[in-house]
């Protein structure tokens, strides 16, 4: 048998569904994470399994599929820098056409637009390959918009203190003698600087 294509990872096989309308199969799969999933601030780390649920259902376009991911992204509070670990629980949708499908779609576009460009949507058309649909974009699309754009370790974290970086959190009672606004600028004239003493 010659060498094909197989399920694998992020690779789904729905041989029994194709050309089949109407009929349906769930899939249940722990994928391991090849790279991180994410953004710069939370993502799922390498080497983390991510579970992923899914319903594939055969449509006369291609494959419905219809599913969530679970999984831990890991980061970093943006106030106070503890670590943040942050539970996804992300659903996603996605129609893979089937290719014939995608070329008559982009053979109706090209005659009524008369220009070359593809329209904006053209670009998110899925495609089967074969008997296969790849999720790793679809579900990497998904954890990124379900990610925090500025992850916290609770809701209201008070940050850093701004004069000596201390985790306020841990330290609810830590404060410094503030000088009024007023006169903090003539206290800093006063106070000698090491040239100054150098100079004395
Ligand atoms: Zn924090
Ligand atoms: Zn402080």
């Amino acid at each position: 048998m010659a060498a094909q294509q197989t399920e694998r990872d992020w690779v789904f096989d729905t041989r029994e569904l194709v050309r089949r309308p109407g009929s349906m199969r769930e899939v249940s799969r722990a994928v391991t994470t090849q790279e991180p999933m994410g953004t710069d601030v939370i993502a799922i780390p390498t080497d983390r399994p991510v579970q992923v649920e899914l319903r594939l259902e055969s449509v006369v376009e291609g494959i419905l599929v219809t599913g969530s991911a679970q999984a831990s992204a890991e980061g970093e509070c943006v106030h106070c820098l503890d670590p943040v670990v942050e539970p996804l629980d992300v659903p996603f949708q996605e129609l893979f056409v089937y290719p014939e499908r995608a070329a008559h779609h982009q053979k109706v576009a090209g005659r009524a637009g008369g220009d070359k460009e593809a329209p904006a949507d053209e670009d998110e058309q899925r495609m089967l390959d074969g008997d296969l649909m790849d999720l790793e974009e679809v579900i990497r699309d998904a954890v990124v918009t379900a990610l925090p754009f500025q992850p916290a370790c609770q809701d209201d974290c008070p940050g850093l203190c701004s004069e000596c970086g201390v985790q306020l959190a841990k330290d609810p009672e830590h404060h410094h003698d503030v000088i009024d606004p007023r006169w903090s600028a003539l206290a800093a004239m006063a106070t000698p600087t090491a040239d100054d003493e150098k100079r004395i």
